[in-house]
């Protein structure tokens, strides 16, 4: 996974204009952006974004485009990539993944997520009442 991020970055590197700090905070940034979308992907909105904004002020004006174009690719060939390889019911990492449902009673729902969509079989209607919210939200 880290591959991606180390790639980011040395897309990146020859164009940051805040000397060693900067070299460190983009790397950094980039692995946790990285270990979230791995972790994380469902909570996780708009990760290109949001990792441009952390990293753009170690760059010039002109290269910004350049700087959001690398990082909006590599994120999304991040996430397909997350997408594939968690459909198993673990994060590549190897942990077990828990369904994304609340019980009644308050707590996480323990059962393994059976697809992409991040429910167990049983909470796959809150998936699609989720598709219909962002379908209205939009
Ligand atoms: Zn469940």
């Amino acid at each position: 996974m880290y591959q991606v991020s180390r790639g980011i970055y040395r897309e990146l590197s020859p164009e940051i204009v805040t000397g060693r700090d900067g070299h460190e905070a983009v790397l950094r940034s980039s692995e946790q952006a990285i270990e979230r979308l791995a972790t994380d992907r469902h909570y996780f909105a708009a990760p290109a974004r949001s990792l441009f904004r952390e990293i753009r002020v170690h760059f010039p004006i002109q290269a910004q485009a350049h700087v959001w174009a690398v990082v909006r690719d590599y994120m999304a060939a991040a996430d397909g990539a997350i997408a594939q390889l968690t459909t198993h019911g673990r994060d590549v990492f190897g942990n077990r993944l828990n369904c994304r449902a609340t019980t009644r009673r308050g707590s996480s729902c323990r059962r393994a997520p059976s697809n992409a969509n991040g429910y167990c079989p049983s909470h796959q209607h809150l998936a699609i009442t989720e598709d219909i919210d962002l379908a209205s939200a939009a």
